[in-house]
């Protein structure tokens, strides 16, 4: 019924692969950042004129490629948001088409052995031991991190599935970087915990977790009778780059025996490179680790992924029998995605990543990252060469970096780089840092190159006031 003839399904896929191939080609012909206006947008949609199913397309084409940040482009210095690689994109496209329900085994024995054997693949690279790994993929980093705590909470306190938090005596506490992800927060709230049971830990200069102060808040919440389960390492600070201590942490979880998170989501694809892996040493001892295949991986959102060095925390956790579901694979030896993770029905995330796998290899993914490193510290010493002050110290390409006359003056630095991005031409964010205001920039798309950093520096040169 909803069907459309095979004439016109023909004339759209055509207009579709046109339009995609437009896009790919002259990412960099379009304004980075669109001007927002609400009300030009919500009208915009109401006030459409749509006769035709082309229309219809045309009308969401228009939509798409005007009123959006295109985080594809290759002078988009932004948050973790990747130019997608065309195996990422074929892959969420067959995904679309296909639709497989990864619920149950059995009604899609491909795409569940698809994601358990990246899951393995992964946990092996991370430096889990083969027998040991289990995990999900989940729609991001924030599912990865709430998937982390319930399991934490699980294993620490194992009456807590059937029983609830009532059923706990103690008073659950969870430590991190004050740089944390506020998804860390969120899960908090999710779980019932609530946000102040996440207890911020003071960063360093070098803004890493400061572990004395990580060991005296430790200390203070058992003194007040609390309960440290589960401590979190960021390895690669959404804000500064800036990748958590775990050898050091690792010294306090054998005292204390809370289970060690790494939020990974960012940093984590180091873990691919030969040349940069060694920054993450230590992640082998996690109990659990999130990492965003969409944060670095390029491909599209989202694909979320959660591996544990604890094969049957995720049954304990999630873990429940129904009647409705098939059990056309009973007896077999095989796990139902619906029976350990937080998900239901699911959707094939994982072939963005397998097929970006099979088109380049891990080592074609570990080279687009190296490059991007590389290009990270060619914006690094073009902007010192240019006279800017430089905030954070990685190694990953993150750079805070402003001026003295920017430090305390918000306004003065958000007119600056409203100023950046107005030029339709690039897209950079203010971050601040202890107290200090400061730009934000990061090389996130494997296509930017040195004449894409010359021309932010030559930007950023003519907006000086
Ligand atoms: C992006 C990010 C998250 C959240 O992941 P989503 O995929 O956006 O849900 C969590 N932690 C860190 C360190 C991140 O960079």
């Amino acid at each position: 019924m909803l069907d459309l003839s095979k004439k016109e399904r023909h004339l759209l896929l055509n207009k579709l692969i046109q339009s995609f191939e437009q896009f790919y080609e002259h990412t960099d012909k379009l304004p980075v950042a669109p001007k927002l206006s609400k009300e030009e947008i919500k009208n915009f949609i109401t006030d459409r004129s749509i006769e035709s199913h082309e229309d219809a397309f045309d009308h969401v084409l228009e939509g798409l490629s005007k009123y959006a940040v295109h985080t594809p482009h290759p002078m988009y210095y932004g948050l973790f948001n990747p130019r997608s690689s065309f195996a990422g994109m074929a892959a969420d496209t067959l995904t679309a088409f296909f639709n497989p329900q990864m619920a149950a085994w059995s009604h899609a024995p491909f795409a569940v052995e698809v994601e358990e054997y990246l899951i393995k693949e992964l946990g092996i690279k991370f430096g889990f031991k083969e027998a040991s790994i289990d995990g999900a993929f989940c729609s991001g980093g924030a599912e990865a991190n709430l998937t982390a705590m319930i399991c934490a909470a699980q294993f620490k306190f194992p009456g807590l599935k059937s029983g609830g938090w009532k059923s706990i005596p103690e008073n659950p506490v969870i430590h991190c970087s004050e740089e944390a992800h506020h998804s860390v927060i969120k899960a908090a709230i999710i779980t019932g915990l609530g946000s102040d049971a996440v207890r911020p830990v003071r960063t360093g200069s070098d803004l890493k977790m400061d572990i004395h102060d990580l060991h005296t808040k430790i200390i203070e919440d058992i003194h007040l009778k609390n309960t440290p389960f589960l401590v979190i390492a960021t390895e690669g600070v959404t804000g500064t780059g800036v990748i958590d201590d775990i050898k050091q942490i690792l010294t306090l979880k054998e005292k204390y025996g809370f289970w060690l998170h790494a939020d990974a989501a960012y940093g984590g694809a180091v873990i691919l490179s030969d040349v940069y892996k060694d920054l993450l040493s230590g992640i082998e001892k996690a109990d659990s680790i999130t990492f965003d295949a969409h944060k670095w991986l390029s491909v599209p959102m989202g694909a979320g992924i959660f591996i544990t060095s604890h094969p049957e925390i995720m049954k304990q956790s999630f873990g429940l029998k129904t009647e409705y579901m098939p059990k056309d694979a009973e007896g077999m030896e095989v796990t139902d995605p619906f029976t350990h993770t937080i998900q239901w029905s699911r959707r094939f995330t994982g072939l963005k990543l397998y097929l970006s796998v099979l088109f380049y290899g891990w080592e074609g993914l570990a080279k687009a990252i190296d490059y991007q490193i590389k290009i990270g510290a060619y914006l690094k010493a073009e902007l010192k060469k240019a006279g800017w002050k430089i905030y954070n110290s990685t190694s990953l390409p993150v750079v805070c970096f402003g001026k003295d006359s920017f430090e305390h003056n918000k306004e003065g630095i958000n007119s600056f780089c409203q100023h950046v991005i107005g030029t339709g031409r690039t897209w950079i964010s203010v971050y601040k840092i202890k107290e200090m205001y400061a730009l934000r920039a990061c090389i996130t798309n494997y296509n930017t190159s040195k004449e894409n950093i010359d021309e932010l520096i030559q930007i950023l040169d003519n907006s000086k006031f």
